[in-house]
C-alpha cells in the first residue's frame, strides 16, 4: 500500500511539474493507471490510493478482473488493439476503448452498447509515426473517420489516442497538430477534448506537447513479469 501510494504521488508529481513547465493547469492531465499482467490485489490497493481510472490491454484478463473488483467504482479503458470478434465484450463492459482505428469496429462497439448505459467513449488511435505496424488508421484518415464516428449513437468520441516509437517527442507535437486541426472544425468542440498519449518513460513530452491523459503502467506498478 505505502510503496503503491509513494509511486503514484511520484507520478502526480511528475504530471504537476510537466504542466507547470508547460504552463498548463495540473487539471487539465488525467492519469489512467495500466494495470496490464497485475493481479486484482493489486489494483484495489492502488484504488484506495485515490487511483479510479485503469487501463487494461488484454480482454480476457480485464473482464477477470472487471468481475472480481466489481465492488469498486473503477472506470475501465481497454487500451489494447481492438479485434472486431471482441467487440461484445468491451461495449458491455467499459466506459472507454482507446484503440478504435475503423468505422466497423465503432458501428459495433456503438450496435452493441446498451442505450441504457451511459455512451462508450471513444479515441481514435492513429498511427502517428508511420510506424511498422497494423495499429492506427492513418493521420490522413482520421476527418472522415471523425465525420462518420460522430454520427453512431451509443458512442461518445472524445479524441485521439497514440503510441509513437520511443524517444520520438516529435510525434507527440504531430499528434497535437492533428488534435486540433479536428477540433477547429469539429460541429461540437467541446466534445473533443482527450488526447492519449505519453506512458512512464515519456509522459513529460507527452504533456508538454499538450496529452490530456497518461497512460503510465511502470511507474506506478512496477516492472511487468509476462511469464505469470
Ligand atoms: C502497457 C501500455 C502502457 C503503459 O506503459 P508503461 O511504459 O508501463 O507506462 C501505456 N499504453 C499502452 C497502449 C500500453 O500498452
Amino acid at each position: 500500500m505505502n510503496d503503491l501510494n509513494h509511486a503514484r504521488n511520484h507520478v502526480l508529481k511528475q504530471i504537476e511539474q510537466a504542466c507547470i513547465a508547460a504552463h498548463r493547469d495540473v487539471n487539465q492531465v488525467m492519469l489512467l493507471a495500466v494495470s496490464k499482467t497485475h493481479p486484482s490485489e493489486m489494483l484495489s490497493e492502488m484504488y484506495m490510493t485515490g487511483q479510479h481510472a485503469f487501463g487494461e490491454n488484454y480482454l480476457q484478463e480485464a473482464l477477470d478482473k472487471i468481475e472480481a473488483l466489481q465492488d469498486l467504482d473503477i472506470e475501465w479503458h481497454f487500451i489494447g488493439h481492438v479485434q472486431r470478434n471482441k467487440t461484445k465484450h468491451l461495449a458491455e463492459k467499459f466506459a472507454w476503448v482507446h484503440g478504435v482505428d475503423r468505422l466497423i469496429i465503432a458501428e459495433r462497439l456503438s450496435n452493441q452498447r446498451e442505450a441504457t448505459l451511459p455512451p462508450l467513449n471513444i479515441c481514435l488511435q492513429v498511427n502517428i509515426d508511420a510506424q511498422d505496424s497494423k495499429d492506427g488508421c492513418q493521420p490522413e484518415e482520421v476527418a472522415e473517420l471523425v465525420r462518420q464516428v460522430s454520427q453512431l449513437p451509443n458512442l461518445k468520441l472524445r479524441g485521439l489516442m497514440v503510441i509513437p516509437a520511443p524517444d520520438h517527442p516529435q510525434a507527440f507535437v504531430d499528434a497535437k497538430t492533428l488534435f486540433d486541426h479536428v477540433k477547429a472544425q469539429h460541429a461540437h468542440p467541446e466534445d473533443w477534448d482527450t488526447l492519449s498519449m505519453g506512458m512512464s518513460n515519456d509522459m513529460a513530452h507527452a504533456i508538454m506537447a499538450g496529452s490530456t491523459m497518461v497512460r503510465v503502467g511502470t511507474a506506478l506498478f512496477g516492472a511487468r513479469d509476462y511469464h505469470q
